[in-house]
């Protein structure tokens, strides 16, 4: 039986169960491998917070190891819940799509074993977002989806390079179609699933997405440098995130060599991210990529790879930076820049997806275009050389963060979506705020969740929200 200590009920009512649909992102996987990034965080995080507010929540994930327990208790009011579904091994994502029928059936097996009658279904990324609509349909529950990403999207950007399976934009359409509610994480990705799903706009909720303000802190650049054993007293730059192609971390070494051939400005950059702890080529093909590239550049000595660390460890990396830096191709939401935000750093990303939405430009960090060293390198000069500009910038990034990205805000905002979904009330539109918005626990609305200044931020971005108004680009920013 499932032991909830912390569970309340609801205005009185027995405790809401939730069930997270996940089948590749569990929250109990280790981050920064090339399946495990974004998704994971936002299901422990925002589980964790849903459950604090009395909700009882069950994240279904797919068996990937024949050691892990069919139940896992995870946190209070949390349980994960391993579900077999194609061999008990890992498997790539774009591998996963023929097991989907058996995860949607092993689901079903496991809610009459555990005799558990859920309420809502909240599906993330499209695969779940398929076994969600038809389990909803199933047991007539209403279903809320997110994507963290969306197919169309990526094959706009990776062209020939997306190993998705052909289906997936096809099945999505129809996600976005039978779903009751779809959540978006920034204004650009609302205005991709209009533009190019046919979202009916009355069903789109825009929740940002969040960092942990309690383990993502500031701390004295020293100190965070003798942490994990950085000697140096120079300028450093981070990159921390998923070892991809499309994070285009290329981007950054080319931004490096720049200013330390041409500018003379000797800088260290440090790499986070990949398959292990130790960097390893063979393991994490992109640091292959990036090491001869620097090679080529001539800048091996000023470049440094960290290889995979978990969420515990990655402050000391943040704060041993005087600069975050990250210039994906495109990034449906991007953690990583509120990860250094909230430890007090000046971030510099590229204007695309959320990111124009999270870096209020000039303020906290800059935007630059992606795919530009020189542009990258000028910001990077601009702040290395001003410590009271990057100490500024540091400030108001926290401030920032503490103000509109924190995971009991997202988790407040969900629950929102979930009761007015569950008890049929209208919610205004969760973008412009329009109507009065009385109570934040009850409708969702950019005033009644405080994110307004966030989405006039996004807007004032040159050429406006990234992904524009509906029929403009989406995924494109200024
Ligand atoms: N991450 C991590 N260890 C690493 C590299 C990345 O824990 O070595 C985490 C990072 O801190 C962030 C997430 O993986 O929370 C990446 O999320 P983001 O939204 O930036 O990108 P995604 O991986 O979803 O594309």
């Amino acid at each position: 039986m499932r032991t909830m200590r912390t569970m309340r009920t609801i205005q009185g009512r027995e405790p809401r169960r939730i069930a997270f649909l996940s089948e590749h992102a569990s929250p109990a996987a280790l981050r920064g491998g090339v399946d495990a990034g974004g998704q994971n965080v936002y299901v422990d995080e925002v589980s964790r917070h849903l459950a604090r507010l009395g909700y009882a929540v069950d994240v279904f994930t797919r068996r990937d190891s024949p050691e892990l327990p069919d139940v896992l208790e995870w946190a209070p009011g949390v349980r994960i819940v391993h579900l077999d579904a194609g061999p008990a091994a890992y498997v790539r994502k774009d591998d996963l799509w023929p097991h989907m029928p058996a995860f949607r059936d092993a689901f079903s097996r496991f809610a009459r074993r555990d005799g558990a009658r859920y309420d809502l279904l909240h599906g993330n990324f499209w695969m779940s977002g398929w076994v969600a609509v038809e389990l909803g349909a199933r047991m007539d529950v209403p279903v809320a989806q997110i994507f963290h990403a969306t197919g169309l999207t990526k094959r706009r950007h990776q062209g020939a390079a997306d190993t998705s399976p052909a289906g997936r934009i096809g099945v999505e359409r129809a996600i976005v179609r039978r779903a009751d509610r779809l959540i978006a994480q920034c204004p650009s990705e609302r205005s991709e699933l209009i533009a190019d799903y046919g979202a009916d706009p009355a069903k789109i909720a825009v929740i940002p997405s969040a960092v942990n303000t309690s383990v993502f802190r500031p701390m004295p650049r020293e100190e965070a440098r003798r942490r994990i054993g950085l000697e140096t007293d120079g300028p450093v730059v981070v990159y921390v995130g998923r070892m991809l192609p499309r994070k285009d971390v290329r981007n950054i070494v080319r931004a490096l060599a720049l200013l330390v051939r041409e500018r003379g400005v000797l800088v260290t950059l440090l790499l986070v991210g990949g398959e292990s702890a130790e960097p390893d080529a063979a393991a994490t093909p992109e640091i292959g990529v990036l090491r001869a590239l620097a090679t080529e550049l001539g800048i091996t000595e000023y470049v440094r790879f960290a290889g995979k660390r978990q969420a515990d460890e990655l402050r000391y990396y943040y704060c041993a930076g005087d600069v975050a830096v990250t210039t994906p191709w495109y990034e449906p939401f991007g953690l990583t820049p509120l990860e250094g935000m909230a430890c007090g750093r000046p971030v510099i990303g590229a204007a695309v997806g959320g990111i124009p939405f999270t870096i209020a430009d000039g303020e906290t960090g800059y935007l630059v275009p992606p795919r530009d060293p020189a542009a990258l390198a000028e910001r990077l000069c601009a702040l290395l050389a001003d410590v009271a500009l990057r100490e500024r910038m540091g400030l108001a990034a926290r401030v920032r963060v503490e103000r509109e990205f924190t995971w009991p805000l997202v988790a407040e905002r969900t629950a929102a979506l979930y009761e007015a979904l569950l008890t049929g009330r209208t919610e205004p539109d969760s973008t412009t705020g329009a109507g009065r918005v009385p109570d934040r626990v009850t409708v969702v609305g950019a005033e009644a969740v405080g994110y307004t200044r966030a989405v006039e931020a996004a807007a004032s971005v040159p050429g406006g929200v990234p992904g524009g108004v509906p029929g403009g680009v989406p995924g494109e920013g200024a």
